[in-house]
């Protein structure tokens, strides 16, 4: 398997603070099966500054220190871009890591918010060549109470990917529900780890993967496991037409 989404450097962001803690969580996740994974630090906030350069060079570290432990786990760089209006400006700077240098960049939304500046960023982004992937998409707050809104930025070229944690039901049964409401809707194109840690945000890819087994079959694995694959060379996804979420009515007023 291969996750593209994963806060494995050490002591830049959130995720694994030190070396060992980055060191352990490679090993649990090549107990997941687990062969390649996209280290995606948060780019900016308040807190961190992970420009691409930085991201390359613990990268690289990274791999020397595994291969020395002969743990046969690849990690290739990327980011996790916090949406902001300048991102194509960024990009042009030299600052934005796209998933392995491809054409793909993981983009962040606030946990509540969409920006209305998204739409046009978003298509003046694939202009410049670049296509933007959705990170969780299940998990933000707006996009629950209005899919449409994501219905509308997927129709117009954009991917999301899904968080292995929500298909568990990590992060509660509302976003667990919503999630499987994105698959069948293919409204989402990727399942990914966004591992912050070997405790409470590990990485759950054997298990959700098992579960979108049980629930679509073969099929459905495969070709989220391809679209990973295809997404790291920079290859054209699979894509199913989106549809929009049909609204559950819960009761009727006439
Ligand atoms: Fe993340």
């Amino acid at each position: 398997m291969i996750d593209i989404h994963c806060h494995i450097l050490p002591g830049i962001d959130d995720g694994a603070k030190d070396w060992s803690e980055s060191i352990q969580m490679v090993r649990k996740a090549a107990e997941q099966g687990i062969h390649t994974i996209v280290a995606t630090p948060h780019h900016l906030n308040n807190h961190y500054e992970n420009p691409k350069r930085k991201i390359i060079e613990i990268v690289d570290q990274l791999n020397c220190v595994l291969q020395d432990e002969k743990i046969d786990v690849n990690i290739l760089s990327g980011q996790e871009t916090r949406v902001y209006g300048e991102m194509v400006e960024g990009f042009e700077r030299g600052e934005i890591q796209p998933v392995n240098g491809t054409q793909y960049v993981l983009v962040e939304f606030s946990s509540s918010h969409v920006p209305r500046y998204t739409e046009k960023l978003f298509y003046d982004l694939q202009v410049k060549g670049l296509i933007p992937v959705i990170v969780h998409p299940e998990r933000n707050q707006e996009l629950i109470e209005q899919p449409d809104l994501l219905y509308k930025l997927v129709q117009n070229g954009a991917l999301t990917q899904v968080t292995a944690g929500s298909i568990c039901g990590d992060f509660g049964k509302k976003i667990k529900s919503f999630t499987f409401q994105l698959i069948e809707a293919n409204l989402t194109h990727f399942i990914a780890s966004d591992a912050h840690n070997t405790r409470n945000r590990t990485f759950k890819m054997r298990e959700a993967f098992d579960l979108i087994h049980e629930k679509y079959g073969n099929e459905m694995v495969y070709l989220f496991d391809d679209n990973a694959a295809l997404v790291i060379e920079g290859s054209h996804i699979y894509k199913e037409v989106p549809e929009k979420i049909k609204k559950k009515k819960f009761f009727k007023i006439f």
